[in-house]
């Protein structure tokens, strides 16, 4: 579900803040450290939370946990963190590490605790208008429904049929569009997308063109 090129953003922009407006007030837009506890499991944030509430009290806050494309989209992530009465922390360990996300509260989510199918939802967010960009997210939305129908694990879902041929489609699909956008979105002199630091043009753009025209 997750597109790589997302990462959490350093500081909240004016255009992350904009998109973010669609879901809810932006202005509560806030980082938030991850302290993760010694029992708490990946992509089980709520879960995780209530454990911390029934130990040492403090609330469940649900929202978004946001991450950004530049100049391609947004994504958010429907997510629970703590509150006490010194704030915010994330309990859930991030798969990629990080120390700190950038969260969205948002009090018209729901969760409900006796549905073990329960999840909170995700959305993405176009930061332009490219066509290529729409068809992107909308592959991401598919696959997530598709998994949506089945029990999950903590990161393993197994998929079956017909579904298990449409994911395998969207998921082959996604390095060509990922390459589109790229080709379409980063300026020749920017920072490559790979994370080397050179230039795009110095280092994957000729990769990326040697396969196909954007
Ligand atoms: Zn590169």
């Amino acid at each position: 579900m997750i597109i790589s090129p997302t990462k959490i953003p350093k500081t909240i922009g004016v255009r992350t803040r904009r998109a973010c407006s669609e879901l809810a007030d932006a202005s509560k837009l806030i980082f938030v450290d991850v302290e993760p506890t010694s029992d708490a499991l990946p992509n089980k944030c709520v879960l995780n939370v209530r454990d911390v509430v029934n130990n040492e009290g403090g609330e469940v806050v649900l929202g978004w946990s946001i991450s950004l494309w530049p100049d391609v989209m947004i994504q958010c992530i429907g997510h629970a963190v703590h509150k006490s009465n010194t704030g915010l922390r994330c309990v859930t360990p991030d798969k990629d590490g990080c120390e700190r996300i950038l969260f969205l509260p948002d009090s018209s989510l729901t969760f409900d605790f006796d549905d073990p199918q329960a999840r909170l939802p995700t959305k993405m967010i176009p930061l332009c208008k490219d066509p290529l960009v729409a068809r992107l997210i909308e592959n991401e939305e598919r696959e997530y429904l598709i998994k949506c129908r089945y029990p999950r694990g903590a990161d393993t879902i197994e998929v079956r049929g017909n579904d298990a041929i449409e994911l395998r489609r969207l998921d082959e699909a996604k390095p060509e569009l990922v390459r589109r956008v790229f080709l379409r979105t980063k300026h020749h002199n920017d920072t490559c997308v790979c994370g080397s630091g050179r230039k795009f043009r110095k280092c994957c753009r000729p990769k990326m063109l040697a396969v196909g025209p954007a």
